[in-house]
């Protein structure tokens, strides 16, 4: 997508100064102009993504460490130790964390689990006043679920560069084809969160679990 409208923009702006050096029509030139900086500034908004500037707050703090104790639970039975808690304002609506080995169940991700009983406890799907606290950053299944439930807010702690999608293999609610509100921001607690998992990889790697 950058590639595409950075491509655009030194195609127009190539055209714009071909027109100016040759003098060849002024509207034409000019419409040029105004295209490749609107690219330019497409590009901009694209990768800035939707990555919050705000800063840190005392309840994202708070959150992270509920879905911390998720993440631990999952660790003593032996899943992936991931943890999320789903809140609405500063109300729990649900706690979960990893239950794919248990349940036999590729979707049991903690964020679906949270996504799917909050929205049963507040009785609507529609999640824009939500908080979405997860000890790892979402993978492609679980980031398109935040947009799908129009969830306001994901706030994570590690960021994982092999499936993460709210920035690292790709930026799920930015992408302006999904017109996603999601807003999301990560690094709370992240050592915390990364610990949890480099225990359970280096614990568990030599057995064959695979992720
Ligand atoms: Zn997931």
């Amino acid at each position: 997508m950058i590639f595409k409208e950075f491509t655009q923009a030194v195609i127009f702006l190539s055209g714009f100064t071909l027109c100016a050096v040759f003098r060849i029509g002024v509207t034409v030139s000019a419409e040029m102009l105004t295209f490749s900086v609107s690219s330019l500034i497409m590009i901009a908004d694209y990768s800035r993504g939707r990555r919050e500037a705000e800063p840190v707050t005392r309840m994202d703090e708070t959150g992270m460490r509920k879905a911390l104790e998720e993440a631990e639970k999952a660790l003593a039975e032996g899943e992936v130790p991931v943890g999320a808690a789903l809140y609405h304002g500063d109300e729990l609506l649900w706690a979960d964390h990893n239950r794919r080995e248990v349940s036999k169940d590729p979707t049991a991700h903690a964020e679906m689990l949270c996504l799917r009983h909050g929205a049963e406890k507040l009785r609507d799907w529609r999640l824009k006043d939500c908080t979405l606290y997860v000890t790892l950053e979402p993978c492609p299944m679980c980031s398109g679920a935040l947009l799908m439930s129009r969830l306001g807010r994901c706030v994570f702690g590690a960021a994982d560069p092999d499936a993460g999608c709210c920035g690292s293999v790709y930026d799920l609610p930015a992408d302006p084809a999904l017109h996603g509100h999601t807003l999301w921001t990560h690094g709370v607690l992240e050592m915390e969160c990364k610990a949890l998992l480099d225990r359970f990889f280096s614990e568990r790697r030599p057995e064959g679990v695979n992720q």
